[in-house]
C-alpha cells in the first residue's frame, strides 16, 4: 500500500518533474570523465544554489558539496558526477550529449550512472524542506562526487579524511531500479614481475628469458580462479590475468623483465591481504615479485590523488536500520516492498562501508546493467518516484537514530 505520505512525496515531486529533467539533461550535455568534471560540477553547484541549500562548495579535491540541516545525525547522500567515455560515437542509437527525450525516456552517457541520483538526491531534499521542513535532528550533506570511475571511493575518502565530514549513513546514487541495495564485491589490483638475463636472441641459452617464467604464473592464476569462493549474496571470487607487458632490448633479444596484470575480485569474507597473499603462495611465483597497483592522479582543481589499488568487499546485514529505513521510504512511495540486493559492479561504498566501516546503501533510478553501455537511458516515470523516495528518507532515517548514531 501507497502511504499517505508518499502519494504527497509523489504528487510535490510531480510537479518539480520539468525541473528535474531539465538538469539532468544539463549536466549530461557537459562532458565529463573523470579528472575533467570542472564545467559539470560548475552546473551542480548553480543548482544546488538555486535550490537555496545552506551551504554549497566545492572541496579541494573538487567534489560539489551542500549541507542542509545542523541535527546530530549525519546522512550523506552521494552521486558520481564523472562519467566514462562515449567509445565510437556512431555506435550509438542517440547522441550521447544530447540528452534525448523519447517514449518517456532520457537518453546519454550519464542516463544511468549516475547523473539521476544527483539530481533525484537534490530534488528530493527540495520537497522534503517544503513539505514538512527537515527533522531537526539531520545533517545531509549531498555530494555530487569526483573520480569515481577511475578510482572508486577516492573521492569520499578525501570527504571523511581531509575535509572532516564523517556520516553516520551513506546512500549512494549507483543505479538499482529502485531497489535497496546493500553490498558489491571488491577488488584488488596487482602485478606479478618477473626478472630474466638478456642475450642475444641468436645465443637464448646465455640468458633467462622472463617471458618464460612468468608463462607458468599466469596458467597458475587461471587454476587459482577455480578455487575461489563463493558468496550466496555477493557472487564468487574471482581472478583475472588482464595483460602482460616485458622489457627487451630488441625482438632479436631474450627479455629480461615480464609483469602480468591482475584483477582479483573479492567476495565476501575475502581481505585484500589474503588475496596478496594467496598470489605469493601461487606454485610457480619462485622469486617473482607481487606488487599493487597505485592510483595516481590530479583532480580537475589540481589536486594529487594517490591510493594503492585496493577496494574492500563489503556488505550490509539486511535487518540492518538504514536499509530497513530506506525500504520503508520506497514501500511508501511504491506501494510494494523493494528488491533488495547488490551490485555487480564496484561503488564508493568501498570507502565508506568498506574502509570506514560507516553504514551504507544504495538507491536509484535506472537499470545497473545500461551502465557503461552506448544505450544508457532512464525512465522519467523513475526520476519522479525516485525523487519522492529520497524525499522521505530523512524522517525515516531520523525516527530511527536511536539505532543509528553510536
Ligand atoms: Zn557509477
Amino acid at each position: 500500500m501507497m502511504t499517505g505520505d508518499g502519494r504527497a512525496a509523489l504528487d510535490a515531486a510531480r510537479a518539480l518533474e520539468a525541473r528535474i529533467v531539465r538538469f539532468l539533461r544539463d549536466m549530461i550535455a557537459i562532458p565529463a570523465e573523470s579528472c575533467r568534471e570542472g564545467e559539470r560540477c560548475e552546473r551542480v553547484r548553480t543548482e544546488y544554489e538555486r535550490l537555496g541549500f545552506d551551504d554549497v562548495r566545492i572541496d579541494r579535491l573538487g567534489n560539489v558539496v551542500a549541507t542542509l540541516g545542523d541535527g546530530p545525525l549525519t546522512i550523506l547522500m552521494d552521486g558520481h558526477v564523472d562519467c566514462v567515455g562515449i567509445g565510437d560515437p556512431a555506435a550509438w542509437r542517440h547522441d550521447p550529449f544530447e540528452g534525448k527525450l523519447e517514449a518517456g525516456r532520457i537518453w546519454g552517457r550519464g542516463a544511468v550512472d549516475e547523473l539521476p541520483a544527483i539530481a533525484c538526491m537534490a530534488y528530493g531534499m527540495a520537497v522534503a524542506r517544503e513539505a514538512e521542513g527537515l527533522p531537526d535532528d539531520v545533517t545531509i550533506h549531498l555530494t555530487a562526487s569526483v573520480m569515481e570511475e577511475d578510482c572508486d571511493g577516492y573521492c569520499l575518502l578525501h570527504l571523511i579524511e581531509n575535509e572532516g565530514i564523517r556520516p553516520d549513513v551513506v546512500i549512494l546514487g549507483e543505479p538499482t531500479d529502485l531497489g535497496v541495495y546493500r553490498g558489491q564485491r571488491g577488488r584488488v589490483e596487482a602485478t606479478i614481475t618477473t626478472r630474466g638475463r638478456s642475450s642475444h636472441a641468436a645465443h637464448p641459452e646465455e640468458g633467462v628469458n622472463a617471458l618464460y617464467r612468468v608463462a607458468p604464473i599466469i596458467l597458475d592464476l587461471e587454476q587459482l580462479n577455480e578455487r575461489l569462493p563463493r558468496d550466496a549474496f555477493l557472487g564468487k571470487g574471482t581472478v583475472v590475468a588482464s595483460n602482460i607487458e616485458c622489457t627487451t632490448v630488441s625482438l632479436n633479444a631474450v627479455p629480461d623483465s615480464a609483469r602480468v596484470y591482475i584483477d582479483r575480485r573479492l567476495t565476501a569474507g575475502e581481505s585484500p591481504e589474503g588475496a596478496l597473499e594467496e598470489l605469493r603462495s601461487l606454485p610457480h611465483i619462485g622469486d617473482a615479485i607481487v606488487s599493487l597497483l597505485e592510483y595516481d592522479e590530479v583532480s580537475w582543481r589540481g589536486q594529487r590523488a594517490r591510493q594503492e589499488k585496493v577496494f574492500p568487499s563489503w556488505v550490509l546485514p539486511e535487518d540492518h536500520p538504514l536499509v530497513r529505513a530506506v525500504a520503508e521510504a520506497v514501500q511508501a512511495v511504491l506501494g510494494s516492498p523493494p528488491s533488495i540486493s547488490r551490485w555487480s559492479f564496484s561503488t564508493n561504498g568501498v570507502a565508506t562501508m568498506g574502509r570506514h566501516a560507516i553504514p551504507t546503501v544504495g538507491f536509484a533510478p535506472g537499470l545497473e546493467e545500461l551502465a557503461h553501455t552506448t544505450d544508457e537511458w532512464v525512465a522519467i516515470e523513475d526520476l519522479v518516484r525516485a525523487t519522492a523516495v529520497y524525499s522521505l528518507i530523512p524522517a525515516s532515517l531520523s525516527r530511527r537514530k536511536e539505532e543509528l548514531l553510536p
